[in-house]
């Protein structure tokens, strides 16, 4: 949280004179986050301003709640100011000002200024300037709110306690200082907050309906206190659960139910991974309000005015976003293709004379080459679904014609099937395909980790070979 006060430029002149000076080495006592806590310094790891307005003052909020009416209009007043001041948040401090998803003019940018201070969550400057922290260095310690520093810390304890400034990644928020309405915010936030916070949803309810205290509760200090709780979800919820459908190497996450309560923020995933789409939500159906309303300021013209008061709205390309998602699902089968038995890879197989494969079949090996493979039948001559007799006159014969239709054309899975049973390459030019073909394949996959495509097997040859049985 920050009040006028900003302390971020001075930690940023406090840093670079300590780097300036360490070669004197200065000794300075250990910060507070570092130290344990005991019955003299506990006080000291709170955050005490913070702590007031996000925790004490929404707890006091809680508590005057039960001793005042809750009037109809003052009810429909909180919820609709609830969504501007939430949209403040997510269409101005995020979207507007932390990635620059889209443009705004002066009155509108005036106007997110104005609301997203209502929400008591600091001024656009500070809010941003951790904001592109916890993008650039997600899940690391510079990660001003990272959820790897636990659920609760990411959600609120990153505020109400007393942390290391130095441990926060710094960012560049020049192009903000450059946006006079971030300017005057900042410079102003202390009054910002307390008259649209409290004073200017009061006197709305107070001279709308008369309900000066009813309008101060609930239009003012419940309604912050839910747009605050709603916004941390993003930092920790988003960070917790759901669906990593572009990339899971990180933690944020696609969810519906963050969604509901963020006016759209909850596809996390995405938008860690496309930060300056104004979308968070691509599919039609999936709920993100925030990109409604700034696709709807960009089309609106109102009369007088020479465009829309929002413009130049950034999406990230089609084939970019599938791309991402194509690798997930890619990573997806990888994972299921490494639990199944594909058989030995054929470049870990040794190569056999004819003369050599003959023997071993006239010593009782029940062995069968088809395509320049060697299998060995032995435990599944017994459950061939063909007979008995069928695979065992294949033994110790090459059988590729009647594998692939001189008898019976096989199937997918019987080829797959196969492919586990093969324990030796044949000698004598069979070899040489069998390699062209693997290498071909591998040029495919750099990799080597494809899924074997039905009807690619080594086993299955070219055209079926008609059945010489068929007349
Ligand atoms: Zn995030
Ligand atoms: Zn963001």
């Amino acid at each position: 949280m920050s009040t006028i006060h900003e302390p971020a430029v001075f930690y940023t002149w406090q840093q670079s004179f300590q780097d300036r000076n360490s070669q004197v080495s200065i000794k300075k006592a250990t910060h507070i986050q570092y130290q344990d806590v005991t019955f003299r310094n506990w006080y000291k790891k709170i955050n005490w301003l913070n702590t007031t307005l996000v925790v004490l003052i929404p707890l006091y909020g809680l508590y005057l709640a039960k001793h005042t009416p809750l009037t109809r209009p003052t009810l429909l007043w909180s919820i609709a100011y609830y969504f501007f001041t939430a949209f403040g948040i997510t269409g101005g401090y995020h979207r507007l000002w932390s990635h620059r998803c889209y443009s705004a003019r002066p009155p509108l940018r005036l106007f997110l200024a104005f609301v997203g201070a209502g929400a008591i969550q600091g001024s656009i400057r500070w809010w941003s300037a951790n904001h592109r922290a916890h993008h650039r260095w997600t899940d690391t310690m510079k990660d001003p709110y990272s959820v790897m520093r636990g659920l609760l810390f990411s959600h609120i304890g990153w505020m109400v306690l007393n942390n290391d400034p130095k441990v926060k990644g710094r960012t560049d928020v020049s192009d903000l200082d450059s946006d006079w309405v971030v300017v005057l915010q900042h410079k102003h936030y202390g009054k910002c907050l307390l008259f649209t916070a409290w004073l200017f949803p009061m006197i709305v309810a107070g001279l709308g309906w008369g309900d000066w205290w009813g309008g101060l509760v609930y239009a003012g200090i419940i309604r912050a206190c839910f747009v605050q709780q709603a916004t941390f979800c993003v930092n920790s919820l988003a960070h917790w659960i759901g669906e990593q459908p572009f990339d899971d190497r990180r933690s944020p996450r696609d969810h519906v139910l963050t969604a509901l309560v963020t006016m759209g923020e909850g596809y996390h995933n995405f938008h860690h991974e496309f930060p300056s789409d104004y979308r968070n939500a691509i599919i039609w159906y999936q709920y993100d309000p925030t990109k409604w309303l700034i696709f709807l300021l960009s089309r609106i013209r109102i009369p007088g005015l020479v465009a829309p008061m929002a413009y130049d709205l950034k999406t990230f390309r089609e084939n970019e976003i599938e791309k991402g998602r194509l690798q997930q699902q890619q990573k997806a089968l990888d994972r299921k293709r490494a639990k199944l038995d594909w058989g030995i890879p054929l470049a870990q197989l040794p190569v056999v004379d004819w003369d050599d494969f003959k023997t071993r079949c006239a010593e009782g090996a029940k062995l069968v080459a088809i395509a320049g493979v060697i299998h060995d039948v032995e435990s599944f001559i017994v459950d061939h679904p063909g007979g008995k007799a069928l695979i065992a006159s294949a033994v110790g014969k090459d059988a590729t014609a009647l594998f692939n239709g001189g008898v019976y054309e096989h199937s997918n899975a019987a080829h797959n099937l196969l492919s586990t049973m093969r324990v030796g390459i044949l000698r004598g030019g069979q070899e040489v395909e069998i390699w062209k073909i693997e290498w071909s394949r591998l040029e495919k996959d750099t990799k080597g980790v494809a899924v074997m495509r039905a009807g690619e097997q080594i086993t299955r040859v070219g055209a079926p070979v008609a059945a010489a049985v068929a007349a």
